[in-house]
């Protein structure tokens, strides 16, 4: 029927309904999404915000092209700290960054992101998926309209790169260095000065002598930094972030607004990615390393055990700091601290006498 004889031939009455049940239809067939990804990072940085893209391209791709996601590089759509409270808003869908950026919000996000001397990447994610970690997480976000999910972990890092060597706990005295969170408070309290500068800043920072050392990731975007023209003693291991966990934060009710089939395509393509970055990062350090010693001649050294101690020590401390903040935070830190005691049991046994084994 062609549309001028169907208009002509319906009444006022009949067109109002049709034109209800066409309304509501739309509604309840909603089949495609459109969300907006904000990051903390500069767009495309290798493995962090190559992340964000891969995430956002897995999960169209096993939708079929029904949640289809615009990841925004940090300042493209809002600062970097902005996130959390844009996704919190709705203005955007979905975040991507680390959890203890917000720790303005609550002290207990660090848990979900790095603790000085804490749990590496396999046992945190034992935590999360399989410890509890996973559904205090949630329970924290959602006071703030968010779903939290892990999608990566940078691995062990890097002590960081030093222009003098640190032969004693002496030597960190009065030491200059770039370091931010818990690490810089713990560096703070052995007697040195942590400094915060952008990534952008610290190459020329280090190479001018204006600070004595920086932690960045690991020998990949290290290496990528050209930090090893700058300082050549390269420290490890990272104390201070030995396995940072990378996460997205997604708006609660653009979450709940899917057909529970594209829920099940978000989580566990958040799942895959998480499994991707370590590889990724794996596999970029390997090569990064071999690159960092044998054609930049980078002097590779471990922190002596004295001083590893002692910022051990004052890790403790730090770290209890940060529970005693609120009670959530103790409850975080109790969950956190009991499945580490009981993972470093089996670790011990497993990887690390593995480990040695293979090196006897
Ligand atoms: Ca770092």
């Amino acid at each position: 029927m062609k549309r001028r004889d169907f208009i002509k031939s319906a009444g006022i009455g009949a067109l109002a309904t049709s034109a209800v049940a066409v309304s509501s239809q739309a509604f309840a067939a909603k089949t495609e999404f459109k969300w907006k990804m904000v990051t903390t990072w500069p767009k495309n940085f290798p493995v962090l915000g190559t992340n964000a893209n891969y995430l956002a391209k897995t999960i169209e791709e096993m939708s079929g092209g029904r949640i289809r996601i615009k990841v925004y590089g940090a300042n493209e759509l809002v600062p970097a700290f902005e996130a959390f409270d844009v996704v919190s808003r709705g203005t955007a869908q979905m975040g991507h960054g680390a959890a203890y950026y917000w720790k303005g919000k609550n002290e207990a996000t660090q848990f979900f992101a790095a603790i000085p001397f804490g749990m590496n990447a396999q046992e945190l994610n034992a935590w999360l998926y399989y410890g509890g970690g996973m559904t205090l997480w949630e329970e924290l976000y959602d006071r703030f309209n968010l779903i939290p999910t892990a999608i990566g972990n940078s691995g062990v890092q890097m002590a960081g790169w030093f222009r003098k060597e640190i032969n004693s706990v002496d030597d960190l005295k009065g030491l200059k260095m770039r370091i931010p969170g818990l690490g810089g408070e713990v560096l703070k309290r052995a007697g040195g000065t942590p400094v915060n500068l952008p990534g952008g800043e610290i190459f020329t920072s280090l190479q001018s002598g204006a600070i004595d050392a920086t932690e960045w990731v690991g020998p990949y975007n290290d290496m990528a930094f050209g930090l090893y023209k700058a300082a050549k003693n390269y420290y490890y291991p990272g104390w201070h972030e030995p396995g940072s966990t990378l996460e997205t934060f997604i708006n609660k009710d653009a979450f709940n607004e899917l057909p529970a089939d594209l829920q099940a395509i978000v989580k566990h393509a958040c799942k895959d990615a998480n499994m991707d970055m370590i590889s990724e990062f794996t596999a970029k350090n390997n090569q990064a390393l071999e690159t960092l010693v044998s054609k930049h001649k980078v002097n590779l050294r471990p922190l002596p055990d004295d001083v590893l101690k002692k910022l051990h020590g004052l890790s403790n401390t730090v770290v209890q700091e940060v529970a005693d903040k609120n009670a959530f935070s103790q409850k975080v830190y109790a969950s956190y601290s009991g499945f580490q005691q009981q993972a470093m049991k089996w670790s011990d046994v497993s990887e690390y006498a593995y480990m040695r084994a293979r090196n006897l």
